[in-house]
């Protein structure tokens, strides 16, 4: 049974880009915080079910709760690192992004003595514009990165990316790049399935076919993720407009079942454990 990838985002409810547009940076730390008891509860479904994942840390988060990083590695979890101040790397020159990269590792190291070597961007912001970034997470110290969607999207995504797990050479040396799960459909069209909104949104059948496809035709593990404020219905609701609010906050109250479904008919692990070093491919 091939093993399958679980990734959390590791940021409150106020951090995605979705809500970023209507409370501004310097209103983060007057709003209430919510991600301990998300992150809690996510921990116990993960120990009950014995199920280890990957914990991808805003630095932000780790700056102000250093006993939840610590205590998520206590629970045998891999740490990732989700940018410090959540920022899209489109928007970045390489050298804020650098600035923000360390940052996030510093913290996420004085958090819990664990150095990251696995990233993932907010909001999948690694596309064609922004492919440098894979150069300064190597000068970081980074050799694994699960930032591109390979699929169309407005905001992210790289269309026609390799969709699976695989070596990336850059003047700056090598990445093990990790998309998002994604299927392939009849028609050649790439349909997006690892998670978040999607599990949130769409029934949970969509998910597991999907994942059930890629495991069996494609023999490949999907590489999942959920984000903490995703479990929590009762979050205060910050995005206004009707695509922000969908995108964000539809689904909310059936995602503590559907995860526990996902986590008990799949097997899962940590990006690193089913992923080493992803097989060399040629560019
Ligand atoms: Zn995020």
């Amino acid at each position: 049974m091939v093993s399958n990838i679980l990734t959390i985002d590791v940021e409150e409810y106020f951090h995605p880009t979705e809500v970023q547009a209507f409370v501004g940076s310097g209103e983060w730390g007057s709003l209430l915080s919510r991600v301990e008891p998300e992150v809690n509860s996510i921990l116990d479904l993960l120990e009950e079910k014995g199920v280890t994942a990957t914990f991808f840390i805003l630095g932000w988060v780790a700056e102000r709760r250093p006993r939840l990083v610590q205590a998520i590695v206590d629970r045998g979890h891999e740490i990732g690192c989700h940018s410090y101040a959540h920022r899209l790397i489109y928007d970045l020159t390489p050298a804020e992004f650098r600035e923000d990269t360390l940052r996030a590792v510093a913290t996420i190291g004085d958090a819990c003595g664990v150095v990251p070597k696995v990233f993932r961007a907010p909001s999948y912001s690694i596309t064609r514009e922004s492919f440098w970034a894979l150069e300064t997470l190597i000068e970081c110290g980074f050799t694994h990165d699960s930032s591109i969607y390979p699929i169309a999207h407005d905001r992210y995504g790289i269309a026609g990316f390799e969709r699976h797990a695989h070596v990336l050479d850059t003047p700056s040396g090598p990445i093990t790049e990790v998309p998002i799960a994604t299927v392939k459909l009849a028609s050649g069209r790439i349909a997006p399935i690892g998670g978040g909104g999607y599990l949130r949104l769409l029934p949970y059948r969509y998910t597991a076919a999907g994942i059930r496809k890629v495991n069996r035709e494609e023999q490949q593990p999907a590489c999942i993720y959920f984000h903490p404020w995703e479990i929590d219905p009762d979050h205060p609701r910050l995005a206004r407009g009707r695509i922000a609010r969908l995108r964000t906050y539809t689904g909310l109250k059936g995602m503590p079942r559907k995860l526990e479904r996902l986590v008990s008919e799949f097997r899962f692990s940590s990006l690193m454990a089913v992923h080493p070093r992803a097989a060399r491919t040629a560019a």
